[in-house]
């Protein structure tokens, strides 16, 4: 999902990091799926803390939507809220914002996005985006469509009103058709709540079972609090229709080679959470295992970059014998809203997040684990509030390889001249940051911390790892249609 009139702008603070830009998550066969469903978002708060929404059918209300600016706990635990959303059936959505204000977002830009149709109405919510949609969007709009929103995902919603098809699925199948790029889609009609992962299942869609209902998720951490039961992960390429006779799948789309998201494994998705099989926490601690066997050093101290950091420092503390410390805390009550009022404010930047635990630090050689490196500008904070509590060295680690290229697939990502890797060799950026030393994670060795003994096959890749390789695996088209970005010869 991005907005389309506002492709690449970042948020004016904490700007640093990658952001995945939505979750999503549905409900069938529950008393009362709108409660279900505002705990399935704040469980995935973490892919989207912009904006929520949830839809849910009633067979004697119909359709009920709420959507909302800000978290999932200040607006659907309200009792006056909930009742306005009745019924068995729901899906939700959480967004993080490419435009970086609430006042810079429109609320016509909140999913679930609705449609009625001549069978009846269907709600949508998209986590990924769609690269082809600023020329689905030209034609769409050339043949009468009344566009509502400045997203991508409304692309869906046209697409399936123009089909001839008869049925809600059988419309869905056809507009996806059209699309390209990455997606994984929770749908409902009044009856059958839908999933659908794009063919290379870029970013992640789960299946649960909770109780005589079924539950779709971007991520097992939400079917953990509802109580469901994690059954398995849609596939890439499937599309599921779930009813009270159970769930039936099909294949709609050419089946090509899978390639997941791997920065999901890296940062995005939340530790406690499956991810390919896979626990997400152990992957991170043997990304911080390679990344000790790949890049040694003295050092007193191994202390993360909270919170992102933690599994892979504790992993490359583990496999270097170098204790493990926590060097740097994190304010956990710093809410946005406090730092939004004065430049003078925002401008303590990191220091509003993350403290230095002076009383461990001073006088060690310390080495700080981070997921990634995206502008530099807060490792080089971090870097600072460690000299100035005494450190002796800074050696920075980093879970991830050098992010040298943006991400068109769902994750809010720089310009490619402001990320500093596409300007930089390793050598350059550790001058730059003014550490002692800075050695990212090979790629190789991510692959083998993924489970991919051999490491990174470059004829056939496990994964999408555009953003350190440039080799994209859906091209961008829109973007570069537009000239907004150069490929790799080759790519
Ligand atoms: S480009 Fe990077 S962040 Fe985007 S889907 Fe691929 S691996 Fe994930």
């Amino acid at each position: 999902m991005r907005d389309l009139d506002k492709p690449f702008l970042s948020h004016p603070f904490d700007d640093d990091k990658l952001k995945e830009e939505c979750g999503v998550f549905g409900v069938i066969g529950v008393t009362d799926a709108a409660n279900f469903v505002a705990l399935g978002l704040h469980a995935l708060q973490h892919r989207g803390q912009e904006a929520g929404g949830i839809v849910t059918h009633d067979p004697e209300q119909g359709f009920n939507s709420a959507r909302r600016f800000g978290y999932v706990r200040d607006n659907f635990t309200s009792a006056d809220v909930m009742a306005t959303l009745p019924g068995p059936i729901g899906i939700g959505h959480v967004r993080y914002s490419t435009a970086g204000s609430k006042g810079n977002t429109a609320i016509r830009d909140v999913q679930p996005f609705f449609g009625e149709f001549a069978m009846g109405g269907a709600a949508i919510a998209h986590n990924g985006n769609i690269v082809n949609a600023e020329e689905l969007r030209r034609e769409l709009i050339g043949r009468g469509s009344i566009v509502q929103s400045s997203s991508d995902s409304e692309c869906i919603i046209h697409l399936m009103a123009r089909s001839y098809q008869k049925t809600i699925p059988e419309r869905m199948k056809d507009a996806l058709r059209r699309v390209e790029g990455a997606f994984s889609v929770v749908a409902m009609t009044r009856t059958k709540l839908i999933g659908v992962r794009d063919p290379l299942g870029v970013r992640p869609l789960v299946l649960g079972k909770v109780g005589d209902g079924w539950a779709l998720s971007s991520e097992t951490c939400a079917l953990d609090i509802i109580g469901a039961e994690f059954v398995r992960e849609i596939e890439p390429g499937e599309m599921v229709v779930i009813t009270a006779a159970g769930v039936e799948s099909f294949h709609p789309f050419e089946q090509r080679p899978s390639r997941p998201c791997i920065f999901e494994h890296v940062y995005f998705s939340r530790p406690d959470s499956i991810l390919g099989g896979r626990s997400v926490y152990e992957t991170r601690e043997a990304i911080g295992r390679e990344l000790a066997k790949e890049a040694p050093v003295e050092a007193d101290l191994v202390c993360p970059v909270p919170d992102s950091g933690t599994p892979a420092a504790i992993g490359f503390s583990l496999q270097s014998g170098i204790p493990y410390a926590m060097g740097i805390i994190r304010n956990q009550y710093m809410g946005r809203t406090f730092i939004e009022p004065t430049e003078q404010i925002r401008n303590m930047g990191v220091r509003l997040k993350l403290n230095v635990n002076r009383a461990l630090i001073r006088g060690k050689r310390v080495i700080l684990v981070d997921d990634s490196v995206v502008r530099g500008t807060t490792s080089r904070k971090i870097k600072e509030m460690i000299l100035d509590a005494g450190a002796a060295e800074v050696h920075f680690r980093i879970a991830s390889p050098p992010t040298a290229w943006p991400c068109f697939y769902g994750v809010d990502t720089p310009q490619r001249e402001k990320l500093l890797a596409a300007t930089m060799s390793e050598e350059e950026m550790c001058h730059h940051l003014g550490v002692d030393s800075l050695k990212f994670i090979s790629l190789d060795g991510l692959y083998r911390a993924v489970g991919e003994a051999e490491g990174r096959n470059p004829k056939c890749p496990r994964y999408c790892d555009a953003c350190f390789s440039g080799d994209y695996p859906v091209k961008p088209t829109d973007v570069v249609n537009a000239g907004r970005l150069t490929l790799k010869e080759n790519a």
